[in-house]
């Protein structure tokens, strides 16, 4: 295995040599390494192609963290999957070929995001004491940051404003899954939204994943921490509000802010007449979520009878800066 040097930011590529018997594919990855000893931290952006504020947020980290000010080893992906990113999709050559439903991989698996995760696997994520999984979404729900089950206190370190706990699920095969297996802290941001680099999405990517440096001893800087951080819980959505009649569903209320139980978070207006249907409003005390259809992912405003047109979430928690991790 390379031994990366010391006190030096260096840059280096995995190659996955036979993709379609005759094009390789390069994955370009940062090493910090500190002059004195200390633990590894791996984070990647742009297992999704169309992901990119997770791009951006590598960029300012790598700006932000010098050789001479690290204690340990940061491993920076900027582009796990360079064919899905060069080819402006979330996956290659099909949303069908989601990356992050292979993890750990497969060097010999059927397609290429099998082979990349193996890659990225073996060589770098194995020699990582935590983990850093940078993804975007769409932007009818916040940025949004998770850890894996029993890792509380990492997600806390980590930071962003909203964030919770992943229970573990065999079945999905994401990057998280396999860090859980693995025993590693893995902790997932989506920022908001996708195909766009957003000046106020990005540095959540940055905060968090400098927050976790410090959070493993890594560096010396003080947390940063946003005036609140809401830890809440991923369910239930059988309280998810729908709608009983169609037309075009607006939001009365900001995503992000706390509701209590039968605040108004919108109407369903006749999209003809612009008579009010139906007014929509908040099923519990929580954290106001998503302010469009987000089970059926439906991307507009019109909605049917049935249609979860909004989603709150149970806050377990409201944590201020001098509460800590
Ligand atoms: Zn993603």
């Amino acid at each position: 295995m390379t031994d990366w040097p010391r006190n030096a930011h260096t840059i280096h590529r995995l190659e996955l040599a036979d993709y379609l018997k005759g094009v390789s594919i390069r994955i370009p990855y940062h090493v910090v390494r500190g002059a004195e000893d200390g633990p590894t931290l791996y984070v990647q952006a742009c297992q999704h192609g169309t992901e990119i504020n997770g791009w951006e947020a590598v960029r300012q980290v790598l700006t932000a963290v010098t050789p001479d000010r690290l204690r340990g080893t940061l491993i920076a992906v900027p582009v796990a999957n360079p064919i899905a990113f060069h080819a402006r999709m979330h996956g290659y050559p099909s949303m069908g070929h989601n990356m992050n439903r292979v993890w750990p991989g497969d060097a010999n698996g059927p397609f290429p995001p099998h082979r990349m995760a193996a890659l990225l696997w073996d060589n770098l994520i194995t020699r990582a004491d935590a983990v850093v999984d940078l993804h975007c979404w769409a932007d009818f729900s916040i940025p949004v940051a998770w850890s894996n089950e029993g890792f509380e206190p990492w997600i806390l370190a980590f930071g962003t404003p909203f964030l919770f706990e992943l229970q573990y699920d065999a079945s999905m095969r994401m990057l998280q899954n396999a860090c859980y297996e693995a025993g590693k802290p893995c902790c997932a941001l989506e920022m908001i939204p996708q195909d766009m680099i957003n000046p106020d999405s990005a540095p959540l990517g940055r905060m968090g994943t400098m927050n976790l440096l410090r959070y493993m001893g890594m560096l010396d800087s003080p947390m940063e921490y946003p005036a609140d951080r809401y830890l809440f819980t991923p369910g239930p959505v059988d309280l998810l509000p729908k709608s009983s009649v169609e037309g075009m569903w607006v939001t009365a209320a900001r995503k992000g802010r706390l509701v209590r139980e039968g605040d108004v978070l919108g109407h369903i207006y006749a999209w003809d007449t612009h008579d009010v249907l139906e007014t929509i409003t908040a099923p519990m005390d929580g954290l106001y979520y998503m302010d469009r259809p987000c089970v059926t992912h439906l991307n507009h405003n019109l909605v049917e009878p049935g249609t979860e047109v909004a989603c709150v979430r149970e806050v377990k928690r409201v944590l201020r800066p001098e509460d800590g991790p």
